[in-house]
């Protein structure tokens, strides 16, 4: 079996860690009590910022994300200065010249969950996530057993929330693993190809460049793909949201998978059909301003 080198799992461990409450700490101290939960419940909500030259890319836009999310699930979020401080007291002192991947986390805390728990982390981009910018990935679709529409539908379930339950965004990453691809496609059972487990997809068909729409299909709101489909005429492109088919994607002149710390990469395969290299991907990469 392959063990692709580019999987979106792969991570960097944390460098530096920093508690609300408790300040900078070392990357290896406990954090959370026991009966967080963050933990037993998978009950918390998270970010992850792109930091190029020490600064966290697009920060209010995730920190809007997050507000949103919080107010979906009814958890009480510190003041968004509080948050602020709490990421730049992580991100102090970072050499510009090394791009990181800057993490909230805000978990409904301990006990009854009255008082969350919030940390930052930070930690270099692998460098696998920064390789799969040049070399591309291999992306399988896989079914997610669910119609296209069905989750925004029902008004007890949150979506498009960053949840720190990613029980099944792992296990589609290990379904990836054993099937010898870099990534997954959900499909939907009505067959609308809809996100990965960590990226939205994004697909050019001639001069449009389109994404799939997040209200009504209850898909993560990207703010890599958001930024760069509202920035998609600087390089003489429009832009649209629109339900696409894996047959589709196949027809399209390029798909690609994005996200906050990956960036803009390449499907140079889907499905096991070899795909060719856009031209238009060094350029989509500079615009969004990450480096091959
Ligand atoms: N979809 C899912 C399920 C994700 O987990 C992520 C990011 O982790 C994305 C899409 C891409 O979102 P963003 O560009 O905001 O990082």
């Amino acid at each position: 079996m392959v063990i692709s080198s580019t999987r979106a799992t792969t991570a960097s461990p944390p460098e530096r860690l920093a508690v609300l409450g408790r300040g900078p700490i070392p990357a290896g101290e406990p954090v959370l009590r026991a009966d967080d939960l963050g933990v037993l419940r998978g009950d918390g909500l998270f970010e992850t910022m792109h930091l190029r030259e020490g600064r966290p890319w697009l920060r209010d836009q995730h920190l809007a994300r997050l507000a949103s999310a919080a107010a979906a699930v009814e958890l009480d979020l510190p003041p968004t200065d509080t948050l602020v401080e709490l990421l730049d007291t992580v991100q102090a002192g970072w050499p510009a010249e090394v791009e990181g991947a800057l993490r909230l986390v805000c978990t409904r805390g301990p006990g009854t969950g009255e008082t969350p728990t919030v940390y930052a982390t930070l930690s270099a981009v692998a460098a696998s996530s920064r390789a799969s910018r040049r070399t591309g990935i291999s992306v399988a679709t896989l079914p997610l057993g669910v119609p296209a529409t069905s989750r925004i539908e029902l008004d007890w379930l949150p979506a498009g929330i960053k949840s720190t339950s990613y029980a099944v965004n792992s296990a589609a990453h290990r379904w990836a693993r054993r099937a010898g691809v870099d990534d997954v496609l959900w499909v939907s059972s009505d067959g609308y190809a809809l996100e990965g487990p960590t990226s939205n997809v994004v697909w050019l068909t001639g001069d449009t460049l389109c994404t799939v729409p997040a209200a009504t299909t209850g898909i993560l709101p990207g703010v890599t793909v958001a930024w760069l489909l509202e920035h998609a005429a600087e390089v003489g492109l429009t832009a649209a949201e629109r339900m696409v088919t894996p047959a589709e994607l196949h027809a399209a002149d390029a798909v690609w998978f994005s996200s906050s710390v990956r960036g803009l990469t390449e499907l140079h395969t889907l499905d096991g059909v070899r795909r060719d290299a856009s031209s238009r991907t060094p350029e989509l990469q500079k615009l969004l301003g990450f480096t091959r």
